[in-house]
């Protein structure tokens, strides 16, 4: 499933169990409860960087276990028994800060610490009142947000290169003004682009580095297709003959905009078909009603947009369909990564139209790979 050999790298020594680290017993405890055996090979490497209280950048494929090397590195470096923020971790949205924020309680179980999410979407005011009562040793968060309510001492960023583009960029710049100056930051996604690269320069001092390159990026386990389409009015009627013919186990519809989200759900729920859809622009208790709904395989198509393009973490997922290609190249390998968790098979189906067929020879370029006409016996995308 991953390739060692094509990893860049500076750090040297490795493990090659949870037992080498000398982690705490309860944390320990908490890793092997939550269904781990073994490091995965960002695991492996990062580990120890990040523990002994290095700067780290490090990318490696969708579903190879970063989430879990920042939060066992991160685990093993708080002190429960301070009830002090020892650690801020950032992310781009909010279901991807809640995610994480379940996987640290998960794998800290045994060490009575507490993880405080921090996400915008409610009331500022009462949010302001619990972090100041409250014991939370960490803090999950999107950068809004967290602008507002800073004290830490360990600063780890999911999905780096998003948080540090756009308008997050000053968010992280105001944020690191106001934390001690002996910050230990980490960084970590699945895509860093040379720009990011420069950019990290400025924050990190001498970080251990795990990188692959573009071409590594692509996993084994997910097959890629396409289907060609002549007129965007067709791109419905072919959707709908996929969920008749394909064997689903759940599955992610991309659309590249909210208006698109809602017509896309709109006709497939005139057709009568359970599915679910959400978008930034919907109210967050309907957005983690969705959410939980889709974590828990009681429903089981999303249409969506970017928002669940990254991080997002659901073992049953084995089909992504871009309904409209990525405009940004580094998104495509987000969104496929959202099937084949961990090295588990699944597939990404994208519709083209004839306009799109330059970017999708070029997304083939980028990253190396092939993306082959979608087979006429449906049962073949998987196997
Ligand atoms: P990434 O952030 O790299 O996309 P995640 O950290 O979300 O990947 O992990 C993907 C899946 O693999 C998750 O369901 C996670 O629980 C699982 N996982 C991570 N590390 C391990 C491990 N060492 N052993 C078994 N499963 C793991
Ligand atoms: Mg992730």
């Amino acid at each position: 499933m991953e390739k060692a050999e094509e990893i860049e790298t500076n750090v040297t020594q490795t493990v090659t169990s949870f037992e080498e680290l000398n982690l705490a017993e309860d944390l320990l405890r908490g890793i092997y409860g939550y269904g781990f055996e073994k490091p995965s090979i960002i695991q492996q490497r990062a580990f120890l960087p990040i523990m002994k209280g290095r700067d780290t950048i490090a990318q490696a494929q969708s579903g190879t276990g970063k989430t879990a090397t920042f939060s066992i590195g991160m685990l093993s470096l708080i002190d429960p028994k301070s009830p002090e923020c020892q650690a801020l971790i950032l992310a781009p949205t909010r279901e991807l800060a809640k995610q994480i924020q379940k996987v640290i309680m998960c794998l800290g179980e045994f060490m009575g610490i507490v993880c405080y999410s921090c996400t915008g979407g409610t009331d500022i005011q009462a949010e302001k009142r619990k972090l100041r009562e409250g014991r939370h040793q960490i803090i999950v968060g999107c950068p809004g947000r967290v602008l507002d309510m800073v004290e830490k001492k360990i600063l780890k960023m999911d999905e780096a290169d998003e948080m540090l583009s756009r308008g997050f960029k000053e968010s992280i710049a105001e944020i690191l003004k106001n934390l001690p100056e002996d910050v230990q930051i980490a960084l970590f996604s699945a895509t860093l682009p040379p720009d990011i690269n420069e950019l990290t320069k400025t924050f990190l001092r001498d970080p251990a580095k795990i990188l692959l390159s573009n071409q590594e990026l692509t996993l084994d386990g997910i097959k890629q297709f396409y289907i060609g389409i002549s007129k965007d009015e067709w791109k419905f009627n072919t959707l709908v003959e996929l969920y008749c013919n394909v064997d689903i186990g759940q599955c992610i519809i991309y659309c590249n905009s909210r208006k698109r989200v809602d017509e896309v759900t709109e006709k497939l729920k005139e057709k009568k078909f359970t599915i679910s859809s959400m978008h930034g622009e919907m109210k967050q208790e309907e957005r983690d009603l969705i959410m939980r709904e889709f974590k828990s395989g009681s429903s089981r198509v999303l249409v969506t947009t970017d928002l669940m393009a990254r991080g997002i973490d659901v073992q049953q997922v084995n089909l992504t369909i871009n309904y409209d290609l990525p405009t940004r190249k580094e998104t495509y390998i987000h969104r496929i990564g959202r099937a084949g968790r961990f090295g588990r098979k699944g597939a990404a189906i994208n519709f083209v139209l004839p306009e799109d067929a330059a970017a999708l020879k070029d997304l083939e370029a980028f990253y190396s790979t092939q993306i082959n006409q979608m087979p006429l016996d449906p049962d073949q995308i998987f196997s």
